[in-house]
């Protein structure tokens, strides 16, 4: 399904395919620079990622691996409380490996924050992280973001991965929800 179709749904758009393309080739000759003598392990969250992970996996001209984690966050339902819970771990060991944490979006921080220190512990070689989206605005807490795509106003966004209510992943731009989609006016 196209953007475009279901702009109905769409208040504003706020990426759309084209700038989402260019960001991942511009992340993805980032990452070539820094991976030129050994094989890096991109890892994704379930299931934001899933749709970054896949245009990025396959603009990168270098060998890679993947792996996927899905996690899921404890405490009230729509903001991240920080307390995470492994719903899925790796299938990879870490050990050694030149990790990168493929993210959707970093909102407060707090699951990739949680994430790194979880990943401190398992001696891999390096841990970077890439992530399409950020919003200044509503970082909690101060996570290094290694390769970026775009810095979004603070917004409920969907599309490109992002759910509202599991619907709209599979738009292929970003774009925020109308507010009448979820009740409010
Ligand atoms: P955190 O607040 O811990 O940085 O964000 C955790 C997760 O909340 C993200 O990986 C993403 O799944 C979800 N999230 C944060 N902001 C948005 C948003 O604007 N739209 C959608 N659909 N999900 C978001």
């Amino acid at each position: 399904m196209e953007f475009e179709d279901i702009s109905a749904d769409i208040e504003s758009v706020v990426l759309t395919k084209e700038q989402i393309a260019e960001g991942v080739a511009r992340i993805a000759r980032e990452i070539e620079r820094d991976h030129t003598n050994h094989t890096p392990l991109l890892i994704g969250v379930l299931k934001g990622a899933v749709m970054v992970m896949a245009d990025l996996a396959r603009e990168l001209r270098i060998p890679l691996e993947i792996d996927w984690m899905a996690v899921s966050s404890y405490g009230a339902s729509t903001k991240s409380s920080g307390v995470v819970r492994i719903v899925k771990d790796l299938e990879i060991s870490l050990e050694g490996r030149h990790v990168i944490i493929v993210e959707d979006i970093v909102d407060s921080g707090l699951t990739l924050s949680w994430l790194l220190e979880n990943f401190a512990s398992r001696q891999a070689a390096s841990v970077r992280v890439a992530a399409l989206l950020r919003k200044p605005e509503a970082m909690k807490v101060d996570v290094p973001i290694d390769y970026l795509g775009f810095d979004i106003p603070n917004d409920f966004v969907v599309g490109y991965g992002l759910d509202y209510a599991e619907s709209y992943r599979s738009l292929s731009g970003v774009g925020v929800l109308k507010p009448s989609v979820y009740g409010g006016s």
